[in-house]
């Protein structure tokens, strides 16, 4: 592929990796993510159709973009999202389709999503107590998750992951019993330093667990190394189980950034593209598109952001400014 072709920055970072976020609604509050209430949904007619998603993601695989993942908000709260998995993977049925998800509706939609071509799923749950997650999520539904892993298993997704995010006298102690759980169940975990992109702005740098203490805490019951780096551009740092038990990994956005390695672009529901999670500005593609700009265009508007895409974000900096929309509006 020449130059002229792909994604690439002023840092000379290619982009590979498309985040797609299909609603900024969802059916949980998590407390590092949304207000209880008084969240400020998109109105509807400014979400991308379906088909709006399909065309911008066809525009980016002929630029080299090779994986996608849909996101949101709660994705699977967006009526019909096997119709757009359809959509995408008929684009190209070897891409790296993935989805995250709090897991609720995956008893139902599985297999649908199977079928439709998704390949992996990673599901989101920072607690093993029906009780604590009532606490974090704000809602009775631990139960569900933990059905809706079963069936993304029973529905053929490979890997499953679960992405936890753990706040400081609050989750956790949930380090090792949540990676007992995982090793037992053949489940791959991820911890997630919590961000500075949470809607009620209640982050605060003492509240989040760093990723080395997670480590620690992991290493001390059950003996880790570093795994060998198979894809630099992957958020997560992974470490082996010395006695052949898997691995488990944490993804230490805040204490050790791993911007020189971003390969990735959001699209928000409502069609902006941000080339940072933390990015102060947004460039309008569906403005673009319902405006009638070709194919050649929008591929041209994405260069030129993708051009601009920010060097890393600012949060350990003074002059950190967290953006205006959280992480379930932009599509973690
Ligand atoms: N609703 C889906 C879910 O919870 O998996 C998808 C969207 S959610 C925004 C994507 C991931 O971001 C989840 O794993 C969630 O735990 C994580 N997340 C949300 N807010 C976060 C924050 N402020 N810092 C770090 N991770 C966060
Ligand atoms: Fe919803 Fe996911 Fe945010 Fe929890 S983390 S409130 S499930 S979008």
């Amino acid at each position: 592929m020449t130059p002229a072709s792909t994604l690439v920055d002023t840092q000379g970072r290619v982009v590979r990796d498309l985040r797609i976020s299909v609603t900024d609604r969802c059916n949980l509050r998590c407390v590092y993510c949304m207000p209880a209430e008084g969240m400020p949904w998109l109105p509807k007619g400014d979400l991308l159709s379906y088909e709006e998603i399909a065309r911008f993601t066809r525009v980016c695989l002929s630029l080299g973009v090779t994986g996608v993942r849909l996101t949101g908000g709660e994705p699977t709260v967006r009526a019909d999202l096997p119709v757009l998995v359809r959509l995408l993977n008929d684009l190209a049925p070897d891409l790296d389709l993935s989805l995250t998800t709090n897991g609720l509706k995956l008893t139902t939609l599985a297999g649908e999503l199977r079928a439709a071509g998704l390949k992996r799923v990673n599901v989101s749950l920072d607690t093993l107590d029906p009780q604590r997650f009532q606490q974090i999520a704000r809602r009775d539904r631990f139960h569900e998750v933990i059905a809706g892993l079963a069936a993304a298993r029973a529905a053929g997704l490979s890997p499953i992951k679960v992405n936890a995010v753990l706040m400081r006298d609050f989750n956790e102690d949930e380090v090792v019993p949540l990676a007992r759980w995982a090793r037992e169940n053949g489940y791959e975990l991820r911890f997630i330093e919590w961000m500075p992109l949470d809607f009620g702005h209640t982050w605060e740098r003492w509240k989040l667990v760093p990723a080395a203490e997670i480590v620690a805490r992991i290493h001390a019951e059950f003996p880790l190394e570093a795994a060998r780096v198979t894809d630099p551009s992957a958020p997560a740092t992974l470490y082996r189980y010395l006695d052949g038990g898997g691995s488990v990994g944490v993804i230490a956005s805040v204490t050790r950034p791993f911007c020189g390695h971003c390969d990735r672009i959001r699209l928000t529901a409502d069609g902006q593209i941000r080339t940072c999670l933390f990015s102060l500005k947004e460039y309008d593609f569906r403005r673009a598109m319902r405006a009638g700009a070709p194919d050649e265009t929008i591929a041209e508007m994405l260069r030129a952001a993708v051009w601009r895409k920010e060097p890393g974000h600012l949060i350990n900096s003074p002059y950190f400014k967290q953006p205006e929309r959280g992480m379930s509006a932009i599509g973690g």
